[in-house]
Protein backbone atom coordinates (compact mmCIF):
# COMPACT_ATOMS: atom_id res chain seq x y z
CA UNK A 1 0.00 0.00 0.00
CA UNK A 2 2.99 1.94 0.82
CA UNK A 3 4.81 1.82 -2.40
CA UNK A 4 1.49 2.47 -4.21
CA UNK A 5 0.66 5.76 -2.77
CA UNK A 6 4.30 6.62 -3.15
CA UNK A 7 4.59 5.54 -6.84
CA UNK A 8 1.65 7.67 -7.09
CA UNK A 9 2.78 10.46 -5.76
CA UNK A 10 6.03 10.13 -7.44
CA UNK A 11 3.84 10.14 -10.46
CA UNK A 12 2.16 13.26 -9.58
CA UNK A 13 5.40 15.10 -9.16
CA UNK A 14 6.66 13.94 -12.60
CA UNK A 15 2.87 14.69 -14.27
CA UNK A 16 2.86 18.34 -12.80
CA UNK A 17 6.73 18.79 -14.16
CA UNK A 18 6.42 17.11 -17.40
CA UNK A 19 3.56 19.78 -17.82
CA UNK A 20 5.42 22.70 -17.08
CA UNK A 21 7.95 21.41 -18.94
CA UNK A 22 6.37 20.61 -21.81
CA UNK A 23 4.58 24.06 -21.89
CA UNK A 24 6.40 26.28 -24.67
CA UNK A 25 7.36 29.70 -23.02
CA UNK A 26 4.81 32.43 -24.89
CA UNK A 27 6.04 33.99 -28.31
CA UNK A 28 6.64 37.45 -28.42
CA UNK A 29 3.30 37.70 -30.52
CA UNK A 30 1.45 36.10 -27.73
CA UNK A 31 3.09 37.66 -25.05
CA UNK A 32 2.06 41.50 -26.30
CA UNK A 33 -1.24 39.56 -26.72
CA UNK A 34 -1.56 39.39 -23.14
CA UNK A 35 0.07 42.79 -22.53
CA UNK A 36 -2.42 44.50 -24.20
CA UNK A 37 -5.52 42.27 -24.99
CA UNK A 38 -8.02 43.56 -27.74
CA UNK A 39 -11.48 43.22 -25.88
CA UNK A 40 -14.68 42.92 -27.59
CA UNK A 41 -16.17 46.59 -28.16
CA UNK A 42 -18.79 47.72 -25.09
CA UNK A 43 -22.71 47.37 -25.91
CA UNK A 44 -22.80 51.10 -24.84
CA UNK A 45 -19.22 52.66 -26.34
CA UNK A 46 -20.08 55.17 -29.18
CA UNK A 47 -17.30 57.75 -29.61
CA UNK A 48 -17.62 60.85 -29.56
CA UNK A 49 -17.74 62.37 -32.97
CA UNK A 50 -15.34 65.18 -32.61
CA UNK A 51 -12.97 62.98 -30.94
CA UNK A 52 -12.45 61.18 -33.95
CA UNK A 53 -10.69 64.00 -35.68
CA UNK A 54 -6.85 65.26 -35.21
CA UNK A 55 -8.12 68.77 -35.48
CA UNK A 56 -10.64 68.32 -32.20
CA UNK A 57 -7.18 67.48 -29.78
CA UNK A 58 -5.25 70.06 -31.51
CA UNK A 59 -7.98 72.76 -30.53
CA UNK A 60 -8.02 71.56 -27.14
CA UNK A 61 -4.19 71.53 -26.65
CA UNK A 62 -3.97 75.13 -28.13
CA UNK A 63 -6.69 76.05 -25.82
CA UNK A 64 -4.39 74.49 -22.73
CA UNK A 65 -1.35 75.84 -24.45
CA UNK A 66 -3.02 79.85 -24.67
CA UNK A 67 -4.32 79.67 -20.88
CA UNK A 68 -0.36 78.46 -19.77
CA UNK A 69 1.11 81.14 -22.04
CA UNK A 70 -1.20 84.12 -20.27
CA UNK A 71 -0.64 82.50 -16.80
CA UNK A 72 3.01 82.86 -17.35
CA UNK A 73 3.07 86.18 -18.55
CA UNK A 74 1.36 87.76 -15.70
CA UNK A 75 2.63 85.44 -12.93
CA UNK A 76 0.20 86.15 -9.80
CA UNK A 77 2.98 87.90 -7.39
CA UNK A 78 0.16 89.38 -5.40
CA UNK A 79 0.53 88.74 -1.77
CA UNK A 80 -1.94 86.54 -0.30
CA UNK A 81 -4.78 88.17 2.29
CA UNK A 82 -6.14 84.75 2.72
CA UNK A 83 -5.03 81.02 2.20
CA UNK A 84 -7.56 78.68 2.52
CA UNK A 85 -6.11 74.72 2.71
CA UNK A 86 -7.84 72.20 1.36
CA UNK A 87 -7.07 68.65 2.85
CA UNK A 88 -8.76 65.29 0.96
CA UNK A 89 -7.82 62.71 3.76
CA UNK A 90 -6.23 60.23 1.84
CA UNK A 91 -6.96 61.49 -1.99
CA UNK A 92 -4.83 59.48 -3.59
CA UNK A 93 -3.92 60.32 -7.42
CA UNK A 94 -5.82 57.08 -8.24
CA UNK A 95 -8.80 58.53 -6.38
CA UNK A 96 -8.62 61.93 -8.21
CA UNK A 97 -9.07 59.87 -12.01
CA UNK A 98 -11.90 57.14 -10.81
CA UNK A 99 -13.78 60.60 -9.36
CA UNK A 100 -13.77 61.42 -12.97
CA UNK A 101 -15.29 58.05 -14.12
CA UNK A 102 -17.61 58.81 -11.23
CA UNK A 103 -18.93 61.58 -12.51
CA UNK A 104 -19.43 59.62 -16.14
CA UNK A 105 -16.54 59.79 -18.25
CA UNK A 106 -12.53 60.04 -18.42
CA UNK A 107 -12.54 63.43 -19.70
CA UNK A 108 -14.34 64.83 -17.29
CA UNK A 109 -12.18 67.36 -14.84
CA UNK A 110 -12.82 67.14 -11.28
CA UNK A 111 -13.17 70.60 -10.50
CA UNK A 112 -9.64 71.45 -8.28
CA UNK A 113 -7.61 69.80 -11.55
CA UNK A 114 -8.33 72.97 -13.68
CA UNK A 115 -6.30 74.84 -11.44
CA UNK A 116 -2.94 76.50 -12.92
CA UNK A 117 -0.25 74.80 -11.08
CA UNK A 118 -0.03 71.33 -10.26
CA UNK A 119 3.19 69.74 -7.97
CA UNK A 120 3.42 66.38 -6.06
CA UNK A 121 4.36 65.82 -2.34
CA UNK A 122 6.53 63.18 -0.75
CA UNK A 123 4.84 61.87 2.43
CA UNK A 124 6.91 59.82 4.38
CA UNK A 125 6.94 60.40 7.92
CA UNK A 126 10.26 60.57 9.86
CA UNK A 127 9.97 57.02 11.26
CA UNK A 128 7.66 55.06 8.28
CA UNK A 129 7.94 55.05 5.25
CA UNK A 130 4.16 55.20 4.34
CA UNK A 131 2.76 57.74 6.80
CA UNK A 132 -0.58 58.39 8.93
CA UNK A 133 -2.78 61.36 8.98
CA UNK A 134 -0.97 62.69 12.13
CA UNK A 135 2.49 63.04 11.30
CA UNK A 136 1.61 64.19 7.74
CA UNK A 137 -0.64 66.80 9.20
CA UNK A 138 2.59 68.36 10.93
CA UNK A 139 4.03 68.29 7.84
CA UNK A 140 1.44 70.11 5.74
CA UNK A 141 0.41 72.54 8.64
CA UNK A 142 3.67 73.17 10.27
CA UNK A 143 6.66 72.58 7.73
CA UNK A 144 8.23 69.98 10.04
CA UNK A 145 8.37 66.11 9.36
CA UNK A 146 7.78 64.37 12.47
CA UNK A 147 7.16 60.46 13.74
CA UNK A 148 4.24 58.44 12.90
CA UNK A 149 1.14 58.62 14.92
CA UNK A 150 2.60 62.39 16.76
CA UNK A 151 0.95 65.64 15.99
CA UNK A 152 2.30 69.06 16.05
CA UNK A 153 5.81 67.79 17.59
CA UNK A 154 8.97 67.62 15.89
CA UNK A 155 10.85 63.64 15.65
CA UNK A 156 12.49 63.88 18.79
CA UNK A 157 9.26 62.82 20.40
CA UNK A 158 8.46 59.35 19.77
CA UNK A 159 4.88 57.70 19.60
CA UNK A 160 3.00 57.75 22.41
CA UNK A 161 5.68 58.70 24.90
CA UNK A 162 4.30 59.91 28.18
CA UNK A 163 6.44 62.80 28.71
CA UNK A 164 8.71 63.63 25.65
CA UNK A 165 5.93 66.14 24.31
CA UNK A 166 5.48 68.32 27.32
CA UNK A 167 8.67 69.32 26.71
CA UNK A 168 7.12 72.33 24.68
CA UNK A 169 10.53 72.85 22.79
CA UNK A 170 9.61 70.14 20.70
CA UNK A 171 6.79 71.82 19.45
CA UNK A 172 6.02 72.94 16.09
CA UNK A 173 4.17 75.75 15.46
CA UNK A 174 1.42 75.60 12.52
CA UNK A 175 0.49 77.84 9.71
CA UNK A 176 -2.67 79.05 11.52
CA UNK A 177 -0.44 80.18 14.65
CA UNK A 178 1.57 82.37 12.07
CA UNK A 179 -1.35 83.38 10.55
CA UNK A 180 -3.10 84.91 14.30
CA UNK A 181 0.49 86.03 14.90
CA UNK A 182 -0.14 88.52 12.13
CA UNK A 183 -3.29 89.87 12.81
CA UNK A 184 -5.32 87.35 10.44
CA UNK A 185 -8.47 84.84 12.00
CA UNK A 186 -7.91 81.40 11.67
CA UNK A 187 -10.33 78.47 11.43
CA UNK A 188 -10.57 74.96 10.55
CA UNK A 189 -13.63 72.45 9.09
CA UNK A 190 -13.45 68.80 9.11
CA UNK A 191 -16.03 65.82 8.38
CA UNK A 192 -13.92 64.29 10.94
CA UNK A 193 -14.24 64.75 14.62
CA UNK A 194 -12.74 67.90 15.03
CA UNK A 195 -10.60 66.33 17.54
CA UNK A 196 -8.92 63.96 14.95
CA UNK A 197 -5.18 63.76 13.95
CA UNK A 198 -5.78 65.82 10.50
CA UNK A 199 -7.50 69.63 11.93
CA UNK A 200 -5.48 68.72 15.34
CA UNK A 201 -2.53 69.44 13.14
CA UNK A 202 -3.86 73.11 13.12
CA UNK A 203 -3.73 73.46 16.92
CA UNK A 204 -2.28 70.59 18.84
CA UNK A 205 1.02 69.03 20.18
CA UNK A 206 0.77 65.37 20.91
CA UNK A 207 2.68 62.28 21.62
CA UNK A 208 -0.25 59.79 20.60
CA UNK A 209 -3.13 60.98 17.57
CA UNK A 210 -5.79 58.59 19.71
CA UNK A 211 -5.36 61.58 22.72
CA UNK A 212 -8.50 63.12 22.00
CA UNK A 213 -10.04 62.57 25.35
CA UNK A 214 -8.06 62.71 29.01
CA UNK A 215 -9.33 59.14 29.07
CA UNK A 216 -7.25 57.33 26.45
CA UNK A 217 -4.43 58.82 27.71
CA UNK A 218 -4.99 57.00 31.39
CA UNK A 219 -5.94 54.01 29.31
CA UNK A 220 -2.66 54.06 27.67
CA UNK A 221 -0.80 54.52 31.02
CA UNK A 222 0.24 58.26 30.78
CA UNK A 223 -0.58 61.14 33.31
CA UNK A 224 -3.61 63.28 31.71
CA UNK A 225 -2.47 66.06 34.06
CA UNK A 226 1.23 66.51 32.40
CA UNK A 227 0.06 65.88 29.18
CA UNK A 228 -3.31 67.94 27.59
CA UNK A 229 -6.02 65.75 25.86
CA UNK A 230 -6.59 67.40 22.20
CA UNK A 231 -10.34 68.54 22.78
CA UNK A 232 -9.20 70.82 25.68
CA UNK A 233 -5.65 71.94 23.27
CA UNK A 234 -8.74 73.28 21.06
CA UNK A 235 -10.50 74.80 24.09
CA UNK A 236 -7.59 76.53 26.35
CA UNK A 237 -4.53 76.38 23.98
CA UNK A 238 -3.39 79.69 22.46
CA UNK A 239 -3.92 78.46 19.00
CA UNK A 240 -7.60 76.60 19.74
CA UNK A 241 -8.86 79.41 21.67
CA UNK A 242 -8.53 82.12 19.27
CA UNK A 243 -9.65 80.25 16.62
CA UNK A 244 -12.82 81.86 14.58
CA UNK A 245 -14.44 78.75 12.97
CA UNK A 246 -14.48 74.88 14.20
CA UNK A 247 -16.91 73.05 12.71
CA UNK A 248 -17.20 69.45 12.21
CA UNK A 249 -17.97 66.18 14.40
CA UNK A 250 -16.53 64.75 17.88
CA UNK A 251 -18.78 66.20 20.52
CA UNK A 252 -18.11 63.29 22.91
CA UNK A 253 -14.22 64.26 23.30
CA UNK A 254 -15.59 67.05 24.74
CA UNK A 255 -18.16 65.86 27.50
CA UNK A 256 -18.07 63.72 30.47
CA UNK A 257 -19.18 59.76 29.92
CA UNK A 258 -21.43 60.46 32.12
CA UNK A 259 -23.63 62.96 30.85
CA UNK A 260 -25.41 62.75 27.06
CA UNK A 261 -25.34 64.82 24.34
CA UNK A 262 -27.75 66.47 22.51
CA UNK A 263 -29.03 63.56 20.39
CA UNK A 264 -28.23 61.12 23.81
CA UNK A 265 -25.01 60.08 23.10
CA UNK A 266 -22.55 59.94 26.24
CA UNK A 267 -19.39 61.59 26.18
CA UNK A 268 -16.03 59.70 26.63
CA UNK A 269 -14.51 62.49 28.94
CA UNK A 270 -13.81 61.27 32.58
CA UNK A 271 -12.51 64.47 34.20
CA UNK A 272 -16.51 65.29 34.47
CA UNK A 273 -15.87 68.53 32.27
CA UNK A 274 -18.20 70.20 29.71
CA UNK A 275 -15.60 71.81 27.42
CA UNK A 276 -18.42 73.03 25.11
CA UNK A 277 -19.69 75.05 28.33
CA UNK A 278 -16.56 76.11 28.92
CA UNK A 279 -15.48 77.17 25.23
CA UNK A 280 -19.02 78.78 25.44
CA UNK A 281 -17.88 80.59 28.93
CA UNK A 282 -13.97 81.55 27.96
CA UNK A 283 -16.29 83.80 24.79
CA UNK A 284 -18.38 85.79 27.15
CA UNK A 285 -15.51 86.65 29.79
CA UNK A 286 -13.46 87.72 26.60
CA UNK A 287 -17.16 89.65 26.02
CA UNK A 288 -16.83 88.37 22.74
CA UNK A 289 -19.90 86.45 20.83
CA UNK A 290 -19.71 82.98 20.40
CA UNK A 291 -22.02 80.81 18.84
CA UNK A 292 -22.46 76.92 19.60
CA UNK A 293 -23.96 74.58 16.91
CA UNK A 294 -24.98 71.10 16.83
CA UNK A 295 -27.43 71.02 13.97
CA UNK A 296 -27.46 72.13 10.27
CA UNK A 297 -30.91 73.99 12.17
CA UNK A 298 -28.73 75.63 14.44
CA UNK A 299 -26.39 76.77 11.97
CA UNK A 300 -28.85 77.91 9.44
CA UNK A 301 -30.55 79.86 11.89
CA UNK A 302 -27.29 81.97 13.39
CA UNK A 303 -26.58 85.41 12.21
CA UNK A 304 -23.34 84.81 11.21
CA UNK A 305 -22.26 88.65 10.15
CA UNK A 306 -22.78 89.33 13.73
CA UNK A 307 -20.71 85.90 15.13
CA UNK A 308 -17.33 86.26 16.50
CA UNK A 309 -16.69 82.77 17.26
CA UNK A 310 -18.28 80.03 15.83
CA UNK A 311 -18.34 76.29 17.37
CA UNK A 312 -20.08 73.46 15.64
CA UNK A 313 -20.35 69.98 16.36
CA UNK A 314 -22.74 68.21 14.19
CA UNK A 315 -22.14 64.77 15.15
CA UNK A 316 -20.86 62.71 18.57
CA UNK A 317 -18.27 61.20 15.75
CA UNK A 318 -17.35 61.74 12.75
CA UNK A 319 -19.87 63.32 10.48
CA UNK A 320 -21.48 60.58 7.98
CA UNK A 321 -20.27 59.84 4.45
CA UNK A 322 -21.72 62.36 2.06
CA UNK A 323 -23.51 59.98 -0.10
CA UNK A 324 -24.62 57.96 3.42
CA UNK A 325 -26.13 61.31 4.75
CA UNK A 326 -28.22 61.82 1.23
CA UNK A 327 -29.73 58.56 1.18
CA UNK A 328 -30.83 58.56 5.48
CA UNK A 329 -31.93 61.96 4.62
CA UNK A 330 -29.45 63.39 6.90
CA UNK A 331 -29.17 66.24 4.95
CA UNK A 332 -31.60 67.93 7.05
CA UNK A 333 -30.07 67.45 10.31
CA UNK A 334 -26.23 67.78 9.24
CA UNK A 335 -24.54 70.11 6.96
CA UNK A 336 -22.47 68.91 3.73
CA UNK A 337 -18.94 70.04 3.58
CA UNK A 338 -19.89 72.88 1.49
CA UNK A 339 -22.70 74.29 3.94
CA UNK A 340 -19.84 74.21 6.49
CA UNK A 341 -16.97 75.79 3.88
CA UNK A 342 -19.98 78.53 3.09
CA UNK A 343 -20.40 79.38 7.21
CA UNK A 344 -16.50 79.48 7.76
CA UNK A 345 -16.34 81.89 4.52
CA UNK A 346 -19.01 83.69 6.02
CA UNK A 347 -17.58 84.71 9.51
CA UNK A 348 -13.61 84.76 8.52
CA UNK A 349 -14.27 87.00 5.74
CA UNK A 350 -15.46 89.57 8.05
CA UNK A 351 -11.70 89.66 8.88
CA UNK A 352 -9.72 93.16 7.55
CA UNK A 353 -6.09 91.67 7.81
CA UNK A 354 -7.84 88.39 6.21
CA UNK A 355 -7.78 84.50 7.22
CA UNK A 356 -6.00 81.19 7.11
CA UNK A 357 -8.76 78.10 6.99
CA UNK A 358 -8.36 74.55 6.86
CA UNK A 359 -10.95 72.06 5.08
CA UNK A 360 -10.68 68.77 5.39
CA UNK A 361 -12.83 66.34 3.81
CA UNK A 362 -11.90 63.50 6.33
CA UNK A 363 -13.47 60.63 5.52
CA UNK A 364 -12.00 59.66 1.61
CA UNK A 365 -9.54 57.88 3.96
CA UNK A 366 -11.80 56.07 6.18
CA UNK A 367 -13.99 54.76 2.89
CA UNK A 368 -11.00 53.39 1.41
CA UNK A 369 -9.83 51.97 4.83
CA UNK A 370 -13.02 50.42 4.69
CA UNK A 371 -12.41 49.34 0.84
CA UNK A 372 -15.82 50.94 0.04
CA UNK A 373 -14.68 52.63 -3.00
CA UNK A 374 -17.78 54.21 -4.14
CA UNK A 375 -18.26 56.76 -0.71
CA UNK A 376 -15.09 57.57 -1.58
CA UNK A 377 -15.36 58.78 -4.59
CA UNK A 378 -18.91 60.46 -3.41
CA UNK A 379 -16.68 62.00 -1.04
CA UNK A 380 -14.27 63.15 -3.16
CA UNK A 381 -17.11 64.50 -5.22
CA UNK A 382 -18.28 66.57 -2.91
CA UNK A 383 -15.10 68.16 -1.17
CA UNK A 384 -14.68 69.15 -5.01
CA UNK A 385 -17.88 71.11 -4.72
CA UNK A 386 -16.75 72.38 -1.52
CA UNK A 387 -13.52 73.67 -3.49
CA UNK A 388 -15.38 74.99 -6.21
CA UNK A 389 -17.61 77.20 -3.74
CA UNK A 390 -15.03 78.29 -1.96
CA UNK A 391 -13.12 79.81 -5.33
CA UNK A 392 -16.28 81.34 -6.19
CA UNK A 393 -16.92 83.09 -3.16
CA UNK A 394 -13.26 84.33 -3.16
CA UNK A 395 -10.89 86.58 -5.19
CA UNK A 396 -8.05 84.93 -7.12
CA UNK A 397 -6.08 88.05 -6.37
CA UNK A 398 -6.50 88.18 -3.17
CA UNK A 399 -6.74 84.60 -1.75
CA UNK A 400 -4.72 81.87 -2.47
CA UNK A 401 -6.16 78.33 -2.42
CA UNK A 402 -4.15 74.73 -1.83
CA UNK A 403 -6.06 71.62 -2.49
CA UNK A 404 -3.56 68.58 -1.68
CA UNK A 405 -3.93 65.18 0.50
CA UNK A 406 -2.01 63.92 3.65
CA UNK A 407 -0.72 60.41 1.78
CA UNK A 408 -2.11 57.75 -0.34
CA UNK A 409 -4.24 54.63 -0.74
CA UNK A 410 -4.07 51.08 -2.12
CA UNK A 411 -7.14 51.51 -4.88
CA UNK A 412 -5.49 51.47 -8.30
CA UNK A 413 -7.87 51.25 -11.42
CA UNK A 414 -7.54 47.77 -12.65
CA UNK A 415 -8.65 45.59 -15.65
CA UNK A 416 -9.41 47.41 -19.54
CA UNK A 417 -12.60 49.01 -18.87
CA UNK A 418 -14.30 50.66 -21.67
CA UNK A 419 -13.92 54.52 -22.25
CA UNK A 420 -17.22 55.31 -20.03
CA UNK A 421 -17.70 52.12 -18.51
CA UNK A 422 -19.35 52.64 -15.08
CA UNK A 423 -16.12 52.08 -12.45
CA UNK A 424 -17.97 50.41 -9.65
CA UNK A 425 -18.61 47.33 -12.47
CA UNK A 426 -15.96 44.52 -12.98
CA UNK A 427 -13.82 44.21 -15.70
CA UNK A 428 -14.67 43.21 -19.13
CA UNK A 429 -12.50 40.91 -19.45
CA UNK A 430 -12.13 37.65 -17.10
CA UNK A 431 -9.14 36.54 -15.17
CA UNK A 432 -7.12 33.10 -15.91
CA UNK A 433 -9.78 31.18 -14.11
CA UNK A 434 -12.21 32.43 -16.20
CA UNK A 435 -13.92 34.96 -13.76
CA UNK A 436 -15.03 38.35 -13.35
CA UNK A 437 -12.52 40.72 -11.32
CA UNK A 438 -13.87 44.66 -10.61
CA UNK A 439 -12.38 47.32 -12.11
CA UNK A 440 -11.48 49.27 -8.53
CA UNK A 441 -9.35 47.02 -6.22
CA UNK A 442 -7.63 47.41 -3.22
CA UNK A 443 -3.95 45.68 -2.50
CA UNK A 444 -5.14 44.56 0.78
CA UNK A 445 -7.98 45.15 3.08
CA UNK A 446 -11.57 43.80 4.13
CA UNK A 447 -12.64 43.53 0.12
CA UNK A 448 -10.58 40.32 0.42
CA UNK A 449 -14.00 38.50 1.39
CA UNK A 450 -15.06 39.15 -1.87
CA UNK A 451 -12.13 37.93 -3.29
CA UNK A 452 -11.05 34.60 -1.98
CA UNK A 453 -12.85 31.68 0.53
CA UNK A 454 -11.38 29.03 1.49
CA UNK A 455 -13.49 26.33 0.65
CA UNK A 456 -14.69 28.05 -2.68
CA UNK A 457 -11.51 29.69 -3.89
CA UNK A 458 -11.96 32.99 -6.30
CA UNK A 459 -15.48 34.55 -5.83
CA UNK A 460 -17.48 34.40 -9.17
CA UNK A 461 -19.00 37.85 -9.18
CA UNK A 462 -20.78 37.42 -11.92
CA UNK A 463 -24.18 37.99 -10.29
CA UNK A 464 -22.98 40.21 -6.99
CA UNK A 465 -24.07 43.97 -7.65
CA UNK A 466 -20.65 45.65 -6.96
CA UNK A 467 -22.85 49.19 -8.06
CA UNK A 468 -23.97 49.22 -4.74
CA UNK A 469 -22.51 51.90 -2.21
CA UNK A 470 -21.84 48.98 0.61
CA UNK A 471 -20.07 46.87 -1.72
CA UNK A 472 -16.34 46.03 -0.27
CA UNK A 473 -14.13 46.11 -3.66
CA UNK A 474 -11.93 43.35 -4.30
CA UNK A 475 -8.75 43.16 -2.47
CA UNK A 476 -5.82 40.57 -2.51
CA UNK A 477 -4.44 40.26 0.99
CA UNK A 478 -6.85 39.74 3.99
CA UNK A 479 -6.70 43.14 6.53
CA UNK A 480 -9.39 44.42 8.28
CA UNK A 481 -8.79 47.59 7.88
CA UNK A 482 -7.08 48.67 4.27
CA UNK A 483 -3.60 50.49 4.68
CA UNK A 484 -2.06 53.99 3.35
CA UNK A 485 -0.44 54.16 0.64
CA UNK A 486 3.32 55.32 0.49
CA UNK A 487 3.46 57.14 -3.24
CA UNK A 488 3.77 60.90 -3.71
CA UNK A 489 0.21 62.82 -3.88
CA UNK A 490 -0.42 65.97 -6.04
CA UNK A 491 -1.00 69.49 -4.92
CA UNK A 492 -3.27 72.05 -6.68
CA UNK A 493 -2.87 75.52 -6.63
CA UNK A 494 -4.78 78.89 -7.45
CA UNK A 495 -3.96 82.30 -6.24
CA UNK A 496 -0.86 84.43 -5.66
CA UNK A 497 1.84 82.49 -5.76
CA UNK A 498 0.18 79.76 -7.32
CA UNK A 499 3.12 79.33 -9.32
CA UNK A 500 5.22 78.19 -6.46
CA UNK A 501 3.95 74.50 -5.91
CA UNK A 502 4.65 73.41 -9.46
CA UNK A 503 7.47 70.24 -8.88
CA UNK A 504 8.19 67.59 -6.76
CA UNK A 505 9.32 68.48 -3.03
CA UNK A 506 8.82 67.48 0.72
CA UNK A 507 5.49 67.34 1.98
CA UNK A 508 6.73 70.04 4.79
CA UNK A 509 7.49 72.49 2.79
CA UNK A 510 3.49 73.25 1.62
CA UNK A 511 2.73 75.55 4.78
CA UNK A 512 6.23 77.47 3.91
CA UNK A 513 4.69 78.40 0.30
CA UNK A 514 1.69 78.97 1.38
CA UNK A 515 3.24 80.89 4.36
CA UNK A 516 5.71 83.18 1.42
CA UNK A 517 2.62 84.08 -0.31
CA UNK A 518 0.78 85.75 2.53
CA UNK A 519 4.18 87.24 4.07
CA UNK A 520 3.84 85.65 7.49
CA UNK A 521 5.84 83.44 9.90
CA UNK A 522 9.36 82.18 9.35
CA UNK A 523 8.97 82.70 5.39
CA UNK A 524 8.05 86.23 5.03
CA UNK A 525 9.83 88.45 2.61
CA UNK A 526 12.11 89.28 5.57
CA UNK A 527 13.37 86.02 6.91
CA UNK A 528 14.39 84.57 4.02
CA UNK A 529 18.48 82.95 3.61
CA UNK A 530 19.87 83.96 0.53
ZN1 LIG B 1 -6.22 56.59 7.30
Amino acid sequence: MKTFYCCLSLLLIYGICHDSLAKEPPTEEELELKQHPRLVSSRDFAALDEELETRFWHDKAQSILADKLSHHKALNENRAKNIILFLGDGMSVHTIAATRAHLGDSNKQVYFEKFPYVGLSKTYAIDERTPDSASTATAYLSGVKGNYGTIGVNAEVPRRDCLAATNTSTHTQSIAQWAQEAGKWAGLVTTARVTHASPAGVYAHTAERDWEDDQTIEKHGCSAELNTDIARQLVEGSVGKDLRVILGGGRAKFRDQTKHDEEGILGERSDGRDLIEDWKNEKTERGQRGEYVWSLKGLSQLDLSKTDYLLGLFDASHCPYHGDRQRSHLEYAEPSLSDMTEAALKVLSRSEEGYFLFVESGRIDMAHHATLAHKALEDTQEFANAIELARDLTNEEDTLIVVTSDHSHTMSINGYPYRRQNIYETAPNLADDELPFTILSYANGPGFKQTYNEQIGRLDLSHVNTENVDFEFQATVPLSSETHGGEDVAVFASGPKEHLFSGNYEQSTIPALMAHAANIGPFAEDKLKN
